[in-house]
């Protein structure tokens, strides 16, 4: 069933968020590694996927009764290299463990190489209604230096596979300031993924992570990614999404109404969710606890009947107020500002944002007016001296 959840910019479903509970889990498994990725992910060890649905079975069974589901994410990794009953049994799992609310959006991250009508309509039956592909690029060059294996017809194709076979949410995941991108390739990318009537469309700069394949060839010579060449990039995507009527909700997310990410709208929230699956973290009354980040150590773990969690962080209340400061300004629609955002306004370097125009206060919230130097205010969030607390 469908819940109408409004506009995805608006202040009252951002706060309403805080209160939803939500489940995370990670499938590693990719038909190769992507220079770029620093995620919890494995190469060539497809063997191993029925072990580990079982695992996760295993840990969701494991994990204390909670409240209904308002989301379930399931990303990776490549969850679409697993096969429909693998992943609909993942959620009903969820489902029986802990219920699933009205309207409880159930999504999953796939790669167009991946995807077909059996795939799709077989997960439309196990209760998938959201799903958000990893196009990237619609450059084959550029698909290329990302180490992708999929062409821009297979991006084309899975989104309309997905529309006739019913999914009611469809996410298009672009990267740009690739080096050798230009602003022309980047133009028709976005111009080609907005012609797919997407209903979310997420853009995010490539980063260059410590200890990538990505990072290692930069260090040895490799072009750099360009932070001038991704700000005009960020532009140029945000014109073109405007004038295509998407409504910017998040730094690096656009949607139609009714069509903002549930799950992510929980986690910018600092809402509560549980996580199951190699590297995954989750959030419950303050507490991050993260599972291992190896397969076989996972595996070994849960299949031994213990838990597959390796550490957790707990914040004190001025973290606490910090990380919503940080989640929070991610979101058009902002935060009250509470201490940790009064605390921001009166310092130095908050008046300095307010004055030029970054940081601004609207009908009682803190926002940040110009999302690309985002980063900026992070940083004066962070910078909050012990006095100022
Ligand atoms: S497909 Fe996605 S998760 Fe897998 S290696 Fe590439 S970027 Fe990482």
């Amino acid at each position: 069933m469908t819940v109408a959840i409004g506009p995805p910019d608006s202040a009252d479903l951002a706060d309403a968020a805080a209160d939803w509970a939500a489940a995370y889990v990670h499938i590693p498994f990719c038909a190769r590694l992507c220079p770029y990725c620093d995620f919890a992910v494995v190469a060539g060890r497809d063997e191993a996927t029925h072990r580990y649905v079982s695992a996760l079975r295993k840990e969701i069974a494991m994990e204390p009764e909670w409240r209904p589901l308002r989301a379930v994410y399931v990303g990776g990794g490549t969850p679409s290299r697993l096969v429909p009953e693998q992943l609909g049994s993942v959620v009903g799992d969820l489902e029986s463990r802990f219920g699933l609310a009205d309207g409880a959006e159930v999504s999953l991250e796939a790669n167009p190489e991946d995807w077909n009508f059996a795939l799709a309509d077989g997960l439309r039956q196990a209760g998938y209604e959201r799903v958000s592909f990893g196009v990237q690029s619609f450059d084959p060059a550029v698909l290329k230096s990302l180490g992708r294996v999929h062409t821009p017809d297979q991006a084309a194709t899975a989104v309309s596979v997905a529309r006739q076979t019913g999914f009611r949410s469809i996410n298009i995941d672009l990267i740009f300031g690739t080096p050798g991108e230009t602003n022309v390739s980047w133009r028709d990318t976005v111009d080609r993924a907005l012609a797919l009537e997407p209903d979310h469309l997420s853009l995010y700069a490539l980063t260059v992570e410590r200890g990538t394949a990505l990072s290692r060839a930069i260090s040895a010579g490799a072009p750099a990614p360009d932070p001038d060449a991704q700000a005009d990039a960020y532009e140029t995507a945000e014109a073109l999404c405007r004038t295509a009527g998407l409504v910017h909700y998040e730094v690096s997310n656009w949607a139609r109404p009714d069509h903002g990410c549930v799950y992510n709208l929980i986690t910018w929230a600092q809402g509560e969710y549980v996580a199951f699956g190699i590297g995954a973290h989750g959030h419950r009354q303050g507490i991050r606890p993260r599972n291992l980040r190896r397969l076989d150590a996972y595996l070994d773990r849960v299949e031994g009947g213990l838990s597959a969690e390796q550490g957790a962080e707990t914040l004190d209340p001025w973290g606490r107020e910090v990380e919503r400061l940080l989640l929070g300004l991610r979101r058009i629609a902002g935060v009250v500002p509470g201490r940790g955002g009064e605390a921001l306004l009166a310092s130095l370097r908050g008046e300095r944002l307010r004055e030029a125009g970054v940081l601004g206060l609207a009908a009682g919230r803190m926002v940040v007016l110009r999302p690309l130097l985002g980063d900026e205010v992070g940083r004066a969030v962070l910078a909050l001296q012990p006095g100022e607390r």
